[in-house]
């Protein structure tokens, strides 16, 4: 088995819980008395084992966000959301210090198109032991168009997408403003969640460490998936990007003082 493929295990699959899909199923991360070990805590945050496994060659924990089955990122208050982001990154970096990994994913799924089962807010912190996700990655697809940014934090929006066919990109050169990374991307998904379109109800955070030692969280709107996608790997960059980051800058950071870089033409707004 070649390091590129993660195999996925049906038995533990088939036997997971689906609730996005049924919300008549009782809600694994809200009974608590039914998780598996709990590895660490924080307030209302959690870190468990994942009670369903379905990756071979991979240690799963999941990061339950809240108690609140409804509750949602982008409608977080600030405090809790920054506790949020100081745990999760935390206990990723932990794990990728451990070296008992080739690398370590940090991501979340909302939605019913995000690939997601559950609908109670959590993230995943998934070790792998063959496969390095950093193999792949390439610089481009975190450039993009400003729309904000502090001295090393900004938001842009993806001009070289990975998939397409919006993706917002939060770059970290330092830890120490965490904080601003969490907020960009909060706004980031408050707008895909209520600006972007009319019909977007699903998105991920993919959350990566670069070869020049940032980091960086992709928030990726999801739509049915591509067929060029698909079938070519062919990726598609929208011809709204340039609009939509002007929109997100006057919906979101219109206090905020213009990018010196930020000379693109702003079109007139609309989402
Ligand atoms: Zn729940």
């Amino acid at each position: 088995m070649a390091d590129t493929h993660l195999r996925f295990i049906s038995r533990i699959g088939s036997q997971k819980p689906e609730s996005i899909i049924n919300r008549q199923t009782v809600c694994p991360f809200c009974d608590r008395a039914q998780l598996d070990e709990i590895i660490d805590e924080d307030g209302t945050i959690l870190l468990v084992k994942n009670k369903y496994p379905v990756l071979e060659d991979a240690y799963q924990t999941v990061v339950i966000e809240t108690n609140d089955c409804d509750g949602e990122l982008s409608v977080y208050d600030r405090s809790h959301l920054h506790r949020l982001f100081r745990f999760g990154f935390r206990h990723w970096l932990e794990m990728q210090a451990s070296a008992r990994y080739a690398s370590v994913l940090f991501f979340k799924n909302h939605g019913p198109l995000s690939g997601g089962t559950i609908h109670h807010p959590h993230m995943q912190i998934v070790g792998l032991n063959r496969v390095d996700y950093r193999t792949t990655l390439q610089t481009l697809y975190f450039e993009g168009i400003p729309v904000t940014r502090t001295a090393s934090a900004a938001l842009n929006v993806s001009t070289q997408p990975r998939v397409g066919f919006f993706e917002f990109n939060v770059l970290l050169d330092h830890l120490a403003e965490l904080d601003t990374m969490a907020d960009y991307v909060q706004a980031a998904v408050h707008y895909t969640l209520n600006h972007l379109s009319r019909s977007c109800n699903s998105y991920n955070l993919f959350f990566y460490e670069l070869p020049d030692g940032r980091f960086a969280c992709k928030v990726t709107p999801r739509f049915v998936t591509s067929p060029l996608y698909i079938g070519y790997a062919i990726p598609q960059v929208s011809d709204r990007v340039e609009e939509v980051a002007a929109d997100l800058q006057r919906r979101y950071f219109a206090h905020c003082k213009p990018t010196p870089s930020s000379t693109h033409p702003s079109g007139d707004g609309r989402p």
